[in-house]
C-alpha cells in the first residue's frame, strides 16, 4: 500500500488522532483531535512530517502520491465546505500553517486566505456584500505570501500601506477604504513584480504549491535551526503542512479573533486568560496593531460565543488533563477553535497546577510530578530578571551558578569585599581562585572569563548560591585596568552589570529582579517527591553555613566536604603556609598542631548543623602549590606574618610548581608523602565526633580519601586514620563509630573496585575528575573546545554537565557490580557535579547508588529527579503510570 501522505479532518471525524504528534505535527495532531473530539474546527488537511523528511532527503523534491493525495483531500474539502477552491463565484480560501511535534518560533509565519486572486476577490465582495473585506483579504494576501513564499521584507509592504494611510491622513487600518485597499494592492503587485520579476499568482494551486513548500524550506531557516539547537530538539523532526479553510473574525463587529489559556500560566491560578479582538484575523492579536482586550470581556461583546468558548476549552482541558493554551476566531457569532496545545508556563506556575490538578483529582500524583521539568525549580529559588526588564545583552558565558544579579562592576576580591557590605557589586575575574573567596561571598554574582563548568570560581559559587557566569571567553578583563571590553563596549569599575546565572547572560546596566517566592504547595509537591524516590539526596558542603542552606533544601546530610575550604580562610591560611614551606617533620607538625583546633571546630560546628545525619568528610585534595602566595609581594606579606624568609617560601612555591598539577602531587599522594596531614585531620574529625558524643548527639564521620587508583594507596592511609582514630576515642573516652571509604575518581579504581572494597567501607563517585581522566580532558582548559565539539555535534552534552553514561557511567556501573560483589550492601554515592543533574540523577537511580550529593541549591532538583527516575523504571517495566 502507498504511503499516506495526506491527513483529513472535518465534518465530525478525521484520519489522525492527538497522539500522532510525530506524523502530524503538534497542530495536526491537536486539530485531528479537537475534530474527533465534536469541537466545532474549520475542516482541512495536514501532510505529514514523511513529506518534509523525503523533502530533504531527495535534494528538495517530493513523493510522486503526494499530488494525487492533496488533489483527493481538497476535493473532499471542497464537498464538506460546498465551496470551490478558486471559484470566484463561492470561493474556498485557506491558510497553510506550518507545524512541528515542538511548537518553533522560528519556523514558518502562517498564510492566510489563500486561493484569492483578482477574480476570487471580486467574487468574494458579491458573496459577502462586503466589498472591503474581500479587497482587505486579498491585500493582506499578497503581503503574506510575498513574504513567506516570496521573501519580500515585510516593510516593503508597510511603506506602501503607510503611504496611503498618510495621503489620506488617516491613522488606523480600518479607516482604509475600498478605493484606498484597490489602490494598495495595485502598488502590492507592483512590489511583487518587482522583487521577483514574475506577476503575482493568481492560480491556487499554485499558490499552495508555492506555501506548502515554503513550510518545507522553513524548516532549515537559519532562525529554526538556531531554536532547535537551544531547545535541543532533533534536527531530523520535519514539519507537517496543516492546510484548513479559513474562517473570518474580521467580518464585522460579531467576528472576532484571539488566544487563551486555560489557567494563568505565570502564576497557576485556575482563572480563564487570554486577549482577543473583534473584527479581526489572526495574527492581528500578537501582531499589536490594536490592543486587545482582556478575555473577559469577550462575554460582553459576544455572549453565546464566549459561553462556548468556556465550555469547550473546560472540555479540552479535562481530555488533555493538562493546561491548554487555544487560539480561536469568531465569525458573525460563530466559534471556531483553530489550535489547542499544552500551555507553557513558568516553574511557579507549573507546581501550582500540577498540585492543583491532583486535588482536583484531574491526575496522579506520578503524573504531577512528571509535569514539573526538575531544572525550572531552580526559578523558584533564585531571584529572577523580571521578564519585563528591555535588556542589553552584551555576551554569553556558562550558566554557571544560577539566579541573577544586578550590581556595579568591581574586578578584584579586596574591593568586592569591601564595598560588597554597602552596595550590590559584581566580581569580574578573568577567573577566581581560592585567594578570592572573601570578595566573592560580598559580591551579588560572579563573572569570569576563563574555566568551565567546574572551574574554582563555578564550584564555589554554587556552594555560596551565588550566581555566576563563567567562561565567558567574548569579554575581554584586564584586571589592571579595571575594565572589560566586548565588542567595541568598554564596561568600566562601577559601571552598572547585570548577570544572570541561570542563561550564562551578562547584560549591561541595572535590571529589575524579582525574587523567588516559595509556595505552599511547593512544599506539598517535594514532599511527594520524597515519598517516591529511592535514592538519598546529600549535600556539598565545607563549612556550617553552606550546611544550612543544604539542610533547608532538604539535604540529608553531606556528601562531600571538601577539607582544604577550610584551610584558605584568612585565619588559618597563614598556618597552611606555614605547614607547606616547611622543611622537615618537625616544623610540619608545629604548624599542623595549629591547624588542628580549627578543623576541630569547623566539624563541630558541620556534625551539630547536620543533626545526626550523615557527613562524608575527604581529606585534602588540591596540589600544595594552591595555598602559596603566587607574587612576590604576596610572599613578603606571607615571610612577615610567619617569620619564613620571602626567598624561601618563593623557593618554596618554584619546587612546588609542576606541569600539569592536576596530575600531580594531589590527593592521597599527599596523605601518603606527608602522614602528619592525615594524622591532623583524623585527629580534628574524630575529635570533634568525640565532643558531640559527649552532648550526646550521634554522628558517624565518614572518613573519605581521594584519588585512590590502586588498593595499596587507599591500605597505607586507612591504617594511619584507623591508628589515629582509635587512639582518638579512647583517650577521649567516647563512643563513637566511623567509617573510611574512597572516591572512586581514578579510572583505575573504578577498574579494580573488587580490590578497592576489600578495604573501603564505601565508594562515592568523583565524577568530575573521573570524567576528566577517562576522556582525557582537562576540565579547566576544556571550555574551548568543547564549545566546538556541541556546535560540531561531536558531543551532545557537555559531558562535565551531564554525565557521560556510556563512558564514564559504564566504569560506575561496573565499579559499583565489582564492589557489591565484595561486599554486598557497599554503601555507594557520586560526589561529583553531576549529582545535581537531572539525567546523571536518574542514571545514579538505575545503576542502584546509594545517594547522589550536590551544591545545596540543587538539592531539590535531585530530590524531584530521582522521584521522577522511580516513576520512569516504573513505566518501563509496565507497572503503574504510562508515560504519553
Ligand atoms: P502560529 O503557530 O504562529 O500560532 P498559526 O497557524 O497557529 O501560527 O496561526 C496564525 C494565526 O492565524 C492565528 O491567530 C490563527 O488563529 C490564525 N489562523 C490560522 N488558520 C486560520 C484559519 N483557517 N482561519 C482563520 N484564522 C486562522
Ligand atoms: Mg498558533
Ligand atoms: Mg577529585
Amino acid at each position: 500500500m502507498a504511503t499516506k501522505y495526506v491527513y483529513f479532518f472535518g465534518g465530525g471525524k478525521a484520519d489522525g488522532k492527538g497522539t500522532m504528534k510525530d506524523l502530524l505535527g503538534g497542530k495536526g495532531a491537536g486539530l485531528a483531535e479537537m475534530t474527533n473530539a465534536g469541537v466545532p474546527v474549520p475542516p482541512g488537511f495536514t501532510i505529514t512530517t514523511d513529506v518534509c523528511r523525503y523533502y530533504y532527503a531527495n535534494k528538495q523534491k517530493l513523493p510522486k502520491e503526494l499530488e494525487a493525495q492533496q488533489k483527493a483531500a481538497m476535493d473532499k474539502l471542497q464537498k464538506i465546505m460546498k465551496k470551490g477552491f478558486g471559484d470566484p463565484k463561492n470561493p474556498l480560501l485557506v491558510s497553510v500553517r506550518s507545524g512541528a511535534k515542538f511548537s518553533m518560533p522560528g519556523m514558518m509565519d502562517t498564510i492566510l486566505n489563500l486561493g484569492i486572486s483578482e477574480k476570487v476577490t471580486a467574487g468574494l465582495s458579491e458573496l459577502t456584500g462586503n466589498e472591503r473585506f474581500a479587497w482587505d483579504a486579498y491585500r493582506r494576501f499578497i503581503q503574506m505570501y510575498g513574504n513567506v513564499v516570496a521573501g519580500i521584507e515585510k516593510s516593503d509592504f508597510e511603506h506602501v500601506l503607510e503611504a496611503q494611510k498618510h495621503k489620506r491622513n488617516i491613522k488606523q487600518d480600518t479607516e482604509l477604504t475600498v478605493s484606498d485597499l484597490k489602490e494598495v494592492v495595485a502598488n502590492y503587485l507592483k512590489v511583487y513584480e518587482k522583487h521577483t520579476g514574475e506577476s503575482f499568482p493568481q492560480d491556487p494551486w499554485k499558490q499552495l504549491e508555492g506555501a506548502r513548500n515554503a513550510v518545507f524550506k522553513s524548516w532549515n531557516n537559519p532562525r529554526a535551526i538556531y531554536y532547535r539547537k537551544q531547545n535541543k530538539i532533533d534536527d531530523n523532526l520535519g514539519t507537517a503542512v496543516n492546510v484548513q479553510s479559513m474562517v473570518f473574525g474580521n467580518m464585522g463587529d460579531d467576528s472576532a479573533t484571539g488566544v487563551g489559556f486555560t489557567r494563568n500560566p505565570s502564576t497557576g491560578n485556575k482563572e480563564f486568560y487570554g486577549e482577543y479582538l473583534t473584527n479581526a484575523q489572526g495574527e492581528d492579536v500578537v501582531a499589536g496593531i490594536r490592543t486587545p482586550r482582556p478575555i473577559v470581556h469577550l462575554g460582553e461583546d459576544i455572549p453565546q460565543a464566549y459561553k462556548e468558548l468556556r465550555a469547550i476549552t473546560a472540555q479540552l482541558e479535562k481530555k488533555y488533563r493538562d493546561v491548554q493554551d487555544f487560539e480561536f476566531t469568531i465569525e458573525k457569532g460563530r466559534l471556531f477553535m483553530l489550535q489547542t496545545r499544552t500551555g507553557k508556563r513558568t516553574a511557579a506556575a507549573a507546581v501550582k497546577i500540577a498540585v492543583d490538578m491532583v486535588k482536583e483529582k484531574l491526575i496522579t500524583k506520578e503524573e504531577a510530578l512528571m509535569r514539573v521539568e526538575p531544572e525550572a525549580l531552580d526559578q523558584l529559588l533564585h531571584p529572577v530578571i523580571d521578564p519585563k526588564a528591555q535588556l542589553k545583552v552584551i555576551a554569553k558565558g556558562l550558566a554557571a551558578s544560577p539566579g541573577a544579579a544586578t550590581g556595579r562592576a568591581v574586578f578584584d576580591a579586596d574591593s568586592a569585599a569591601e564595598r560588597g557590605g554597602k552596595e550590590p557589586v559584581i566580581l569580574i575575574r578573568q577567573e577566581t581562585n581560592p585567594d578570592d573567596i572573601h570578595g566573592m561571598d560580598a559580591a551579588k554574582g560572579i563573572l569570569t572569563a576563563r574555566g568551565g563548568m567546574t572551574s574554582h570560581a563555578a564550584v564555589v559559587a554554587r556552594g555560596m548560591g551565588r550566581p555566576c557566569v563563567a567562561g565567558c571567553e567574548e569579554i575581554k578583563v584586564s584586571e589592571a585596568d579595571k575594565t572589560f571590553r566586548i565588542n567595541g563596549t568598554t564596561v568600566k569599575e562601577n559601571d552598572w552589570v547585570t548577570i544572570d546565572g541561570s542563561t550564562g547572560r551578562v547584560i549591561l546596566g541595572q535590571v529589575p529582579l524579582i525574587d523567588p517566592e516559595i509556595s505552599g504547595e511547593f512544599g506539598v509537591f517535594m514532599g511527594w517527591a520524597d515519598a517516591t524516590r529511592k535514592l538519598k539526596v546529600r549535600a556539598n558542603a565545607d563549612i556550617p553555613r553552606d550546611a544550612k542552606v543544604a539542610r533547608e533544601f532538604g539535604a540529608e546530610g553531606i556528601g562531600l566536604c571538601r577539607t582544604e575550604h577550610m584551610f584558605f580562610a584568612e585565619d588559618r591560611l597563614p598556618f597552611m603556609q606555614q605547614m607547606i614551606v616547611a622543611t622537615d617533620v618537625e616544623a610540619r607538625k608545629a604548624a599542623l598542631a595549629k591547624l588542628l583546633p580549627f578543623q576541630k571546630e569547623d566539624f563541630v560546628g558541620l556534625f551539630r548543623e547536620m543533626k545526626g545525619y550523615p557527613v562524608t568528610i575527604r581529606l585534602i585534595d588540591p596540589p600544595l602549590h594552591e595555598f602559596l602566595p603566587k607574587t612576590k609581594e604576596d610572599a613578603e606579606v606571607l615571610s612577615k606574618k610567619i617569620g619564613v624568609p620571602t626567598e624561601k617560601i618563593m623557593q618554596a612555591a618554584e619546587e612546588l610548581h609542576e606541569f600539569n598539577p592536576m596530575l600531580g602531587h594531589r590527593g592521597c599522594r599527599l596523605g601518603i608523602t606527608y602522614p602528619e596531614i592525615t594524622e591532623m585531620q583524623t585527629k580534628a574529625i574524630i575529635g570533634a565526633a568525640c565532643d558531640l558524643a559527649k552532648e550526646g548527639i550521634k554522628v558517624v564521620p565518614e572518613i573519605m580519601i581521594p584519588l585512590v587508583g590502586n588498593i595499596s594507596e587507599l591500605k597505607d592511609q586507612k591504617d594511619v586514620i584507623t591508628r589515629i582514630a582509635d587512639a582518638t576515642i579512647k583517650e577521649a573516652g567516647a563512643k563513637v563509630q566511623y567509617m573510611v571509604g574512597t572516591m572512586i575518581e581514578v579510572p583505575r579504581a573504578a577498574v579494580t573496585a573488587d580490590q578497592i572494597a576489600q578495604e573501603a567501607e564505601f565508594f562515592s563517585f568523583g565524577t568530575n575528575d573521573l570524567t576528566q581522566m577517562t576522556l582525557g580532558f582537562s576540565r579547566d582548559d576544556a571550555g574551548k573546545f568543547i564549545k566546538v565539539y556541541l556546535d560540531k555535534k561531536i558531543f551532545k552534552e557537555d559531558p562535565f554537565q551531564t554525565l557521560d553514561q556510556i563512558g564514564v557511567g559504564q566504569l560506575m556501573d561496573g565499579a559499583v557490580k565489582k564492589g557489591r560483589g565484595v561486599k554486598k550492601d557497599l554503601k555507594c554515592g557520586i560526589c561529583g557535579e553531576h549529582g545535581g543533574d537531572p539525567a546523571s540523577v536518574k542514571f545514579c537511580h538505575r545503576i542502584g547508588l546509594n545517594y547522589v550529593s550536590c551544591s545545596p541549591f540543587r538539592v531539590p532538583i535531585a530530590r524531584l529527579s530521582a522521584a521522577q527516575a522511580v516513576i520512569e523504571s516504573k513505566a518501563k517495566s509496565g507497572s503503574g503510570y504510562s508515560m504519553k
